[in-house]
């Protein structure tokens, strides 16, 4: 059965809906009185008050699809089949109301009955302890002992420090040998794209103590994810989450713009994933009001930006084109994401000036890491000193992510320390200079001013060395 990503996305909530749960529309991506987290990356996130009892719930059972980001993704995006840094993922929450045995048979009504999934293409992962759970998947929901694989506590226990934390079980579908990495040993829990993993449930049934004790909540939660992408992916039977139907669309305006085939060069076809999955977590940031800057979100932000410019490039790309781009999201995705179609403006415009700002820079900063890299290759040395690359991000505006991608595709890496070193420096300078009450800070570029500062201010969030997010 192919259905299209929009199609799915209804279908879900109205399954829950059905199920007597209160379908609430996506919270922004930023957090909303929660200092803990950059970015919303997970359906859970925004909803915790009602999981720690800090908050009543409208509902004891809720049904949402929320717009996620998970920066610590970045590195696979592109090269995986499933991992971007902008998904969706639709979840069912239950606030000490039901529990693992609903949760378990509603999936998998959910999959077998309303997505119509073959039983026999899909296989069950639980905590190898959770002998609950595996009575539950095989003398309720009938699966065969072989599709439940039992894995530790690294792949199925969820814990954040003391607290609420229980087991989870996640539902995978095997895409057959074709997408697997051919090791004798790949199976479920394998980091390859084969064994597919598109649902996890979690059981939030302890609380865990400074001891190390677990004790069983009198009313356990329930939490589920599961990756809208990857679930299209799957009823489409395409190779990757930036091959659905919605995505598809921007793409493939990708390579219209640079003016090549995808599937013709599997280096292109990296870049040209890169690109599609930016963009859209650039044009959904700036829809939930994130501004470029030098700190926190905005550096998030910012950095998306400029690693889908510099793909552009390698793609052949003349000129700015992510404005562009961003329209193309909002073309998909804008009906159910009405900030889309709100800002397209606002969008398109932020993204220009960030994007012809860095234009203005970019080619001299390539051509000056690439004579780097020769030099470093003829002494055969494999580190980037981290006086240049701070330059590269001072004069030449290159995150240092960017720099550190770069230098990777050579087999080579960047001195951190000293890049953070130089950065420290220059944030005192800055303070220094901040002081100086005759300091002309707004002096001839009256907009670069506006975005890295103002813009900075406006945001304000704390810096991401304090939270560690980077
Ligand atoms: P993986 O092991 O593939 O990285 P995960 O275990 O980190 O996934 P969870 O934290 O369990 O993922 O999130 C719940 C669901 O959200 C996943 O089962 C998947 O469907 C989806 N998901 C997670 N990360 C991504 C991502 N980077 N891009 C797209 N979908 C994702
Ligand atoms: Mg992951
Ligand atoms: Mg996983
Ligand atoms: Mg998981």
């Amino acid at each position: 059965k192919t259905m299209g990503l929009n199609e799915i996305r209804e279908k879900y909530l109205e399954f829950f809906e059905s199920k007597d749960h209160l379908r609430k529309q996506s919270a922004p991506l930023v957090p909303i009185n929660d200092n803990s987290l950059l970015l919303i990356n997970s359906g859970m996130a925004p909803l915790k008050p009602y999981f720690t009892g800090d908050e009543i719930p409208p509902s004891k059972r809720m049904t949402t699809c929320q717009k996620c980001i998970r920066t610590p993704d970045i590195d696979n995006v592109g090269k995986t089949a499933r991992h971007g840094t902008f998904f969706e993922m639709l979840g069912n929450f239950s606030f000490g109301d039901y529990f693992k045995e609903e949760a378990i048979k509603w999936a998998w009504e959910f999959v077998t009955e309303v997505m119509e999934i073959p039983e026999d293409k899909m296989y069950v992962s639980i905590y190898e302890e959770d002998d609950e759970a595996y009575d539950i998947w095989h003398k309720i929901v009938g699966l065969a002992p072989d599709r439940i694989v039992r894995l530790g506590k690294a792949d199925n226990f969820w814990e954040h420090g003391l607290g609420p934390c229980g087991p989870c079980s996640e539902i995978y579908f095997d895409r057959g040998e074709d997408h697997g990495c051919g090791n004798p040993d790949c199976a479920v829990g394998c980091e390859c794209d084969r064994y597919i993993e598109f649902w996890n449930l979690v059981f939030t049934q302890y609380d865990k103590d400074g001891e190390g004790n677990y004790h069983p909540l009198a009313n356990p939660n329930i939490d589920t994810g599961m990756g809208l992408e990857r679930m299209a992916t799957i009823m489409q039977d395409v190779g990757t989450i930036f091959e659905v139907d919605t995505i598809r669309h921007v793409l493939d305006t990708v390579c219209g713009l640079a003016g090549i085939q995808y599937k013709d060069d599997v280096k292109n076809d990296i870049s040209i994933r890169v690109i599609t999955d930016h963009i859209r977590s650039v044009s959904f940031m700036i829809g939930d009001g994130v501004l470029p800057s030098n700190e926190g979100r905005g550096y998030v932000l910012r950095r998306l930006l400029r690693r889908a410019a510099r793909h552009g490039k390698l793609l052949g790309i003349e000129g700015t084109f992510l404005s562009q781009l961003s329209r193309e999201v909002k073309k998909t995705s804008g009906e159910a994401y009405p900030e889309l179609v709100e800002k397209e403006e606002t969008i398109a415009k932020i993204i220009r000036l960030e994007e012809e700002k860095f234009q203005e820079t970019i080619d001299q900063g390539l051509m000056i890491l690439e004579e780097e890299m020769e030099k470093l290759k003829k002494e055969e040395k494999d580190i980037l000193s981290g006086e240049t690359a701070f330059r590269l991000y001072d004069t030449f505006g290159f995150p240092l992510d960017l720099t550190r991608d770069i230098l990777e595709e050579s087999g080579m890496d960047v001195d951190e320390d000293t890049f953070h070193e130089e950065m420290k420096k220059q944030k005192e300078r800055a303070r220094k200079a901040r002081s100086d009450k005759d300091n002309n800070a707004w002096g001839d570029d009256l907009f670069t001013h506006l975005t890295e500062d103002t813009l900075t201010e406006f945001v304000g969030y704390q810096t991401l060395e304090a939270t560690g997010k980077i």
